[in-house]
């Protein structure tokens, strides 16, 4: 095992190749560093879903170089907001304006975003290896898989929000707690085009659709229902029940929808870690930070988690002070993020019916203007210089 005396001869072995483990991946071996990708799968599949990438994420993507590329396979949104069940709006986004203030915000499918991440990384994970345990070593880490034993100068746990590596080095920390809310995912081919994207809240459940490149749809819903709650064979059948007479074009997508595609997860968020860091193991994405995705941002804030970590490793020479920085960098920006979007789930989930044309009466007095400013904290993000 190599020791962290010298730059060239830096070993890291990353947990995990979903977006954050890969792109970490990434922007370490484009600063020289050595490193080996674990990932239980049997190969690199993305679900197929779409994935809203926002000016922040952008540039984190940017700074490893595969901006570019995912612009050109992604479509850049054009109208943004939520409306009620009668497609009357409720509160606009000014997409133009957001563009012109931070920059792109864009939607893609995941498997495009993970084919660019994949052929950015060049060496292939090593698929088929499940991570079992992590130790802490003299000078280094111990990662126990399922094709043997690998040891590194610095461990990256990036195995998501059930994370193995955290539960082997955080064992106190509670575990994810559930949201209380389901949510549907599928990709649709419309038979009338779909231009405009957004979402729409109806009592305790809501829809949203956003336009992909290639003119198919992105339609994503939630409900509050109980955790482990399923509809086998039938999960297209119960999205129709709860939205198939909302506005257009809901019902039309919902008819077009293949009912082998829908994905459904329940949703589950992480209590605040104190920590992002032990000892050589540090963590990052959902293992360190898993939030519901109201705000869009999970994939995006795992993008900025990892090019912040390269970068700092660059510019700190003691690994220690490295990832103190990180944590201490990381944890400040995620997890008030992460209360936001709790915050914002109890508010769009609402199901009161005394309550809910208030929350709509309120949502339609905050001006557009207000609403994009409060977003600015979040995307005006960028990497360390
Ligand atoms: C309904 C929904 C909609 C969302 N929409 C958006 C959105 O529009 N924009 C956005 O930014 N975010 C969104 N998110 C959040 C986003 O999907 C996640 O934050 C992001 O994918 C996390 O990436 P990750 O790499 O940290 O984790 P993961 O994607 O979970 O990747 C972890 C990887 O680790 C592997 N792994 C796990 N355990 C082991 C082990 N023991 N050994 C080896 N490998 C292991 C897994 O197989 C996996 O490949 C959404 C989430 C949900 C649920």
């Amino acid at each position: 095992m190599s020791t962290y005396s010298g730059r060239s001869d830096r070993r890291a072995v990353v947990v995990g190749a979903g977006i954050a483990g890969v792109t970490a991946a990434i922007a370490l071996r484009q600063r020289g560093w050595q490193v080996e990708v674990l990932e239980r799968a049997a190969t690199m599949e993305a679900a197929g879903s779409g994935l809203s990438l926002w000016p922040n994420g952008l540039r984190g993507l940017d700074a490893i170089g595969v901006g570019a590329g995912v612009r050109e396979q992604s479509l850049a949104a054009t109208e943004g907001g939520i409306r009620d069940t009668a497609g009357r709006w409720l509160a606009r986004t000014d997409i133009a304006e957001l563009r012109h203030r931070y920059g792109d915000l864009v939607v893609i499918h995941r498997t495009r975003l993970s084919e660019i991440l994949r052929a950015a990384l060049g060496a292939a994970p090593r698929f088929g290896c499940e991570v079992e345990a992590v130790e802490s070593i003299a000078g280094g880490v111990r990662v126990r898989h399922s094709s043997g034993t690998t040891e590194a100068d610095l461990v990256l746990g990036a195995d998501g929000i059930n994370s193995t590596t955290r539960t082997a080095l955080w064992p106190r920390e509670r575990p994810p707690i559930y949201a209380g809310y389901t949510a549907w995912r599928t990709i649709v081919t419309p038979v009338e085009p779909v231009h405009s994207g957004g979402e729409t809240l109806g009592r305790g459940q809501r829809v949203g659709i956003a336009p992909l490149r290639d003119g198919r749809v992105y339609l994503f819903a939630t409900a509050n229902l109980p955790a482990g709650q399923r509809c086998p064979g039938d999960e297209l059948g119960e999205i129709r029940r709860r939205f198939g007479t909302w506005h257009d074009p809901v019902p039309a997508l919902l008819d077009a929808a293949d009912p082998e595609t829908i994905l459904r997860h329940d949703i589950y968020e992480l209590p605040p870690l104190r920590t992002f860091v032990r000892g050589r193991v540090v963590l990052l994405g959902d293992a360190a930070h898993a939030m519901t995705p109201n705000l869009g941002q999970g994939a995006n804030l795992a993008v900025e988690d990892a090019v912040t970590l390269a970068a700092l490793l660059d510019r700190i020479p003691d690994l220690p002070a490295a990832l103190t920085e990180y944590d201490r960098v990381r944890r400040a920006r995620v997890q008030p993020l992460a209360r936001q979007s709790h915050r914002m789930g109890a508010a769009l989930q609402l199901d009161w019916p005394a309550v809910t044309p208030v929350r709509n009466s309120l949502l339609r007095l905050v001006p557009d203007a207000a609403a994009l400013r409060a977003l600015g904290p979040i995307l005006a993000w960028g990497p360390p210089a």
